[in-house]
Protein backbone atom coordinates (compact mmCIF):
# COMPACT_ATOMS: atom_id res chain seq x y z
CA UNK A 1 0.00 0.00 0.00
CA UNK A 2 1.02 3.72 -1.26
CA UNK A 3 2.17 5.59 1.79
CA UNK A 4 2.45 9.47 0.92
CA UNK A 5 4.50 12.37 2.32
CA UNK A 6 2.95 15.69 2.95
CA UNK A 7 2.83 19.16 4.51
CA UNK A 8 0.30 20.90 5.35
CA UNK A 9 -2.80 22.85 3.68
CA UNK A 10 -1.27 25.94 1.43
CA UNK A 11 1.93 24.80 1.61
CA UNK A 12 5.01 26.78 1.39
CA UNK A 13 8.45 25.90 0.22
CA UNK A 14 9.36 23.64 3.19
CA UNK A 15 6.07 21.90 3.22
CA UNK A 16 6.63 20.65 -0.52
CA UNK A 17 10.53 20.46 -0.15
CA UNK A 18 10.01 18.01 3.07
CA UNK A 19 7.61 16.28 1.41
CA UNK A 20 9.99 15.20 -1.74
CA UNK A 21 13.20 14.93 0.27
CA UNK A 22 12.02 12.56 3.07
CA UNK A 23 10.05 10.56 0.38
CA UNK A 24 13.61 10.41 -1.43
CA UNK A 25 15.27 9.76 2.09
CA UNK A 26 12.73 7.10 2.40
CA UNK A 27 13.48 5.09 -1.02
CA UNK A 28 17.40 5.82 -0.51
CA UNK A 29 16.55 3.61 2.55
CA UNK A 30 14.86 0.97 0.74
CA UNK A 31 11.27 2.32 1.92
CA UNK A 32 9.41 1.06 -0.61
CA UNK A 33 6.37 2.54 -2.22
CA UNK A 34 6.56 5.93 -0.89
CA UNK A 35 5.40 8.91 -2.62
CA UNK A 36 5.50 12.73 -2.36
CA UNK A 37 2.19 14.62 -2.11
CA UNK A 38 0.65 17.98 -1.49
CA UNK A 39 -2.49 19.44 -0.07
CA UNK A 40 -2.67 22.29 -1.75
CA UNK A 41 -1.35 24.91 -4.83
CA UNK A 42 2.35 25.59 -4.94
CA UNK A 43 3.45 29.14 -4.13
CA UNK A 44 5.30 30.99 -6.53
CA UNK A 45 8.30 31.12 -4.01
CA UNK A 46 7.99 27.28 -4.27
CA UNK A 47 7.70 27.28 -8.19
CA UNK A 48 10.90 28.90 -8.44
CA UNK A 49 12.64 26.76 -6.47
CA UNK A 50 11.61 23.69 -7.90
CA UNK A 51 12.60 25.01 -11.43
CA UNK A 52 15.76 25.70 -10.26
CA UNK A 53 16.52 22.67 -9.07
CA UNK A 54 14.65 21.04 -11.80
CA UNK A 55 12.17 19.33 -9.65
CA UNK A 56 8.89 18.09 -10.39
CA UNK A 57 5.86 19.27 -8.07
CA UNK A 58 4.37 16.61 -5.84
CA UNK A 59 1.29 15.09 -7.12
CA UNK A 60 -2.10 16.06 -4.88
CA UNK A 61 -3.71 14.60 -2.42
CA UNK A 62 -7.69 15.37 -2.47
CA UNK A 63 -8.38 13.67 1.17
CA UNK A 64 -6.74 11.12 4.02
CA UNK A 65 -9.92 8.54 3.38
CA UNK A 66 -8.42 5.18 3.56
CA UNK A 67 -4.75 6.70 3.00
CA UNK A 68 -1.56 5.64 5.01
CA UNK A 69 0.45 9.07 5.70
CA UNK A 70 3.35 10.61 6.83
CA UNK A 71 2.89 14.54 8.16
CA UNK A 72 5.75 16.89 7.22
CA UNK A 73 5.95 20.30 8.88
CA UNK A 74 2.50 20.56 10.51
CA UNK A 75 0.24 17.88 12.83
CA UNK A 76 -2.29 19.96 13.70
CA UNK A 77 -5.81 19.02 12.23
CA UNK A 78 -6.96 21.99 11.80
CA UNK A 79 -4.14 22.71 8.75
CA UNK A 80 -4.11 18.81 7.59
CA UNK A 81 -5.44 16.76 5.33
CA UNK A 82 -9.33 16.29 4.60
CA UNK A 83 -10.71 13.43 6.32
CA UNK A 84 -7.46 12.87 7.70
CA UNK A 85 -9.00 10.54 10.81
CA UNK A 86 -10.53 8.29 8.17
CA UNK A 87 -6.90 6.98 7.28
CA UNK A 88 -3.69 6.34 9.13
CA UNK A 89 -1.21 8.73 9.95
CA UNK A 90 1.83 6.17 10.50
CA UNK A 91 4.40 9.04 10.90
CA UNK A 92 5.33 12.73 12.22
CA UNK A 93 8.05 14.63 11.49
CA UNK A 94 7.53 18.62 12.16
CA UNK A 95 8.72 21.76 13.63
CA UNK A 96 6.00 23.53 15.25
CA UNK A 97 4.08 22.90 18.49
CA UNK A 98 2.55 19.73 18.99
CA UNK A 99 -1.50 19.54 18.90
CA UNK A 100 -1.79 15.56 17.79
CA UNK A 101 -3.84 12.76 19.17
CA UNK A 102 -3.15 9.23 17.98
CA UNK A 103 -4.58 5.45 19.05
CA UNK A 104 -1.38 4.00 18.52
CA UNK A 105 2.24 4.58 18.94
CA UNK A 106 4.31 5.63 16.09
CA UNK A 107 7.29 7.42 15.35
CA UNK A 108 6.68 11.41 15.90
CA UNK A 109 10.21 13.61 15.87
CA UNK A 110 9.94 17.31 16.41
CA UNK A 111 12.72 19.32 17.20
CA UNK A 112 12.33 23.23 17.49
CA UNK A 113 14.18 24.46 14.43
CA UNK A 114 13.96 26.40 11.91
CA UNK A 115 12.84 24.14 9.21
CA UNK A 116 11.92 21.06 8.88
CA UNK A 117 13.93 20.92 6.09
CA UNK A 118 16.82 21.10 8.72
CA UNK A 119 15.50 18.04 10.20
CA UNK A 120 15.61 15.67 7.36
CA UNK A 121 19.11 17.41 5.97
CA UNK A 122 20.68 16.06 9.42
CA UNK A 123 18.81 12.53 8.82
CA UNK A 124 20.97 12.43 4.97
CA UNK A 125 24.24 13.29 7.01
CA UNK A 126 23.49 11.42 9.37
CA UNK A 127 22.65 7.86 8.15
CA UNK A 128 25.37 8.94 5.41
CA UNK A 129 22.82 8.77 2.89
CA UNK A 130 23.33 9.31 -0.61
CA UNK A 131 21.71 12.96 -0.98
CA UNK A 132 21.78 14.28 -4.73
CA UNK A 133 22.17 18.16 -5.92
CA UNK A 134 18.39 18.56 -6.35
CA UNK A 135 17.59 17.29 -2.79
CA UNK A 136 19.90 19.62 -1.58
CA UNK A 137 18.85 22.41 -3.52
CA UNK A 138 15.64 21.80 -2.22
CA UNK A 139 17.05 21.36 1.57
CA UNK A 140 18.89 24.41 1.28
CA UNK A 141 15.96 26.72 0.61
CA UNK A 142 13.60 25.69 2.42
CA UNK A 143 15.42 26.14 5.66
CA UNK A 144 16.36 29.83 3.93
CA UNK A 145 13.14 30.29 3.40
CA UNK A 146 11.29 29.28 6.78
CA UNK A 147 14.18 30.92 8.39
CA UNK A 148 13.90 34.27 6.41
CA UNK A 149 17.56 33.99 5.48
CA UNK A 150 18.36 33.45 9.19
CA UNK A 151 16.83 36.45 10.47
CA UNK A 152 13.52 35.26 12.03
CA UNK A 153 14.11 34.90 15.57
CA UNK A 154 12.89 30.55 15.06
CA UNK A 155 16.32 30.26 13.17
CA UNK A 156 18.94 28.19 15.46
CA UNK A 157 22.40 27.45 14.79
CA UNK A 158 21.64 24.17 13.37
CA UNK A 159 19.53 25.87 10.91
CA UNK A 160 23.05 27.74 9.64
CA UNK A 161 25.32 25.15 10.26
CA UNK A 162 23.06 22.97 8.15
CA UNK A 163 22.29 24.98 5.69
CA UNK A 164 25.80 26.37 5.21
CA UNK A 165 26.82 22.78 5.08
CA UNK A 166 24.26 22.12 2.00
CA UNK A 167 25.59 25.62 0.41
CA UNK A 168 28.88 24.59 -0.30
CA UNK A 169 27.80 21.51 -1.69
CA UNK A 170 25.62 23.35 -3.72
CA UNK A 171 28.61 25.60 -4.32
CA UNK A 172 26.09 28.78 -3.70
CA UNK A 173 28.66 31.37 -2.14
CA UNK A 174 26.13 34.42 -1.21
CA UNK A 175 23.17 32.68 0.25
CA UNK A 176 21.96 36.41 1.14
CA UNK A 177 22.06 37.27 -2.82
CA UNK A 178 20.13 33.21 -3.45
CA UNK A 179 16.72 34.42 -0.56
CA UNK A 180 16.81 37.19 -1.61
CA UNK A 181 16.28 36.51 -5.75
CA UNK A 182 14.11 33.58 -3.81
CA UNK A 183 11.65 36.50 -1.74
CA UNK A 184 11.49 38.21 -4.84
CA UNK A 185 10.06 35.65 -6.88
CA UNK A 186 7.38 35.81 -4.13
CA UNK A 187 6.83 39.12 -4.37
CA UNK A 188 4.86 39.40 -7.66
CA UNK A 189 1.45 40.64 -6.55
CA UNK A 190 0.59 42.22 -9.65
CA UNK A 191 -0.41 39.28 -11.06
CA UNK A 192 -2.27 38.15 -7.79
CA UNK A 193 -5.94 38.45 -6.51
CA UNK A 194 -6.49 39.62 -3.10
CA UNK A 195 -8.01 36.17 -2.74
CA UNK A 196 -4.46 34.93 -3.93
CA UNK A 197 -2.20 36.56 -1.19
CA UNK A 198 -4.60 35.72 1.51
CA UNK A 199 -4.45 32.27 0.69
CA UNK A 200 -0.55 31.78 -0.14
CA UNK A 201 0.34 31.19 3.58
CA UNK A 202 -3.10 31.00 5.86
CA UNK A 203 -3.27 29.14 8.84
CA UNK A 204 -6.37 28.62 11.03
CA UNK A 205 -6.07 28.84 15.23
CA UNK A 206 -8.28 27.71 17.80
CA UNK A 207 -7.70 30.19 20.64
CA UNK A 208 -9.37 29.03 23.95
CA UNK A 209 -12.20 28.82 21.82
CA UNK A 210 -11.95 31.99 19.32
CA UNK A 211 -10.97 31.38 15.76
CA UNK A 212 -7.98 33.38 14.29
CA UNK A 213 -6.74 33.18 10.86
CA UNK A 214 -3.30 34.15 10.25
CA UNK A 215 -1.61 34.84 6.80
CA UNK A 216 1.92 35.43 6.23
CA UNK A 217 3.50 36.83 3.38
CA UNK A 218 7.06 38.02 3.27
CA UNK A 219 8.11 40.74 0.79
CA UNK A 220 11.46 42.49 0.13
CA UNK A 221 9.24 46.16 0.31
CA UNK A 222 6.06 45.95 2.31
CA UNK A 223 5.23 49.05 0.37
CA UNK A 224 4.27 46.92 -2.67
CA UNK A 225 0.99 45.86 -1.07
CA UNK A 226 0.18 49.24 0.34
CA UNK A 227 -1.79 50.56 -2.13
CA UNK A 228 -3.65 47.01 -1.86
CA UNK A 229 -4.79 47.55 1.77
CA UNK A 230 -8.79 48.16 1.20
CA UNK A 231 -8.58 45.27 -1.09
CA UNK A 232 -7.04 43.43 1.54
CA UNK A 233 -8.73 44.48 4.36
CA UNK A 234 -12.04 43.76 2.00
CA UNK A 235 -10.38 40.08 1.90
CA UNK A 236 -9.98 39.70 5.53
CA UNK A 237 -13.62 40.55 6.27
CA UNK A 238 -15.00 38.09 3.39
CA UNK A 239 -12.83 35.24 4.99
CA UNK A 240 -13.87 36.03 8.46
CA UNK A 241 -17.79 35.97 7.04
CA UNK A 242 -17.59 32.83 5.73
CA UNK A 243 -14.73 30.85 8.08
CA UNK A 244 -16.87 32.07 11.28
CA UNK A 245 -13.69 33.99 12.59
CA UNK A 246 -13.39 35.80 15.57
CA UNK A 247 -10.23 37.63 13.90
CA UNK A 248 -8.56 37.80 10.44
CA UNK A 249 -4.84 38.60 10.30
CA UNK A 250 -2.61 39.42 7.65
CA UNK A 251 1.08 39.65 7.89
CA UNK A 252 3.32 41.53 5.71
CA UNK A 253 6.67 40.76 6.43
CA UNK A 254 9.44 43.18 5.42
CA UNK A 255 12.18 40.76 4.86
CA UNK A 256 14.92 43.48 4.63
CA UNK A 257 13.11 46.33 6.97
CA UNK A 258 13.06 43.57 9.40
CA UNK A 259 9.41 43.98 10.37
CA UNK A 260 5.83 43.62 9.93
CA UNK A 261 2.85 45.60 8.79
CA UNK A 262 -0.18 43.99 10.24
CA UNK A 263 -3.75 44.43 8.83
CA UNK A 264 -6.72 42.95 11.02
CA UNK A 265 -10.47 42.71 10.77
CA UNK A 266 -12.72 41.72 13.94
CA UNK A 267 -11.48 41.61 17.22
CA UNK A 268 -8.11 43.78 16.97
CA UNK A 269 -8.56 44.86 20.69
CA UNK A 270 -6.73 41.78 21.25
CA UNK A 271 -3.79 42.36 18.86
CA UNK A 272 -3.57 45.86 20.67
CA UNK A 273 -3.24 44.17 23.78
CA UNK A 274 -0.83 41.44 22.90
CA UNK A 275 1.79 44.51 21.27
CA UNK A 276 0.58 47.29 23.51
CA UNK A 277 -0.18 49.68 20.30
CA UNK A 278 -3.06 51.50 18.65
CA UNK A 279 -4.15 49.74 15.17
CA UNK A 280 -4.81 53.04 13.05
CA UNK A 281 -7.44 51.91 10.13
CA UNK A 282 -6.97 48.53 10.77
CA UNK A 283 -3.09 48.57 10.40
CA UNK A 284 -0.29 48.70 12.85
CA UNK A 285 3.73 48.04 11.60
CA UNK A 286 5.09 45.32 14.12
CA UNK A 287 9.03 46.00 14.23
CA UNK A 288 11.38 42.97 14.69
CA UNK A 289 8.27 40.56 14.08
CA UNK A 290 9.28 38.40 11.61
CA UNK A 291 7.94 35.11 12.93
CA UNK A 292 4.27 33.91 13.16
CA UNK A 293 5.47 30.68 14.72
CA UNK A 294 6.86 32.60 17.44
CA UNK A 295 5.92 36.37 17.55
CA UNK A 296 2.78 36.15 16.61
CA UNK A 297 1.00 32.98 17.21
CA UNK A 298 2.07 32.73 21.41
CA UNK A 299 1.85 36.10 21.96
CA UNK A 300 -2.57 35.97 20.35
CA UNK A 301 -2.74 33.03 22.73
CA UNK A 302 -1.64 34.37 25.46
CA UNK A 303 -4.57 37.23 25.43
CA UNK A 304 -7.07 34.99 24.08
MG1 LIG B 1 5.37 25.43 6.73
MG1 LIG C 1 8.27 24.73 8.22
MG1 LIG D 1 6.77 29.02 6.49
Amino acid sequence: MTTYIFGHKNPDTDSICSAIAYADFKAKNSEKDVVAARIGNINNETKFVLEKFKTAAPVVLKDGAGKKMILVDHNQEAQSIDLRDKGEVIEVLDHHNINFASACTIPFLTEPVGATCTIIANKYFDTKTQLDEKIAGLLFSAIISDTVIFKSPITTEKDKTTAQKLAKLLGIKDIESFGIEMFKAKSVWGKMTAEDILEMDRKEYDMSGSKVSITQVETVDYKDLVPRKKELLAELSRIKEIRGLDLSVLLITDIIKEGCLLLAVGDTKKIEAAYKKKLNAGEVWLNGVLSRKKQVVPVLEEVF
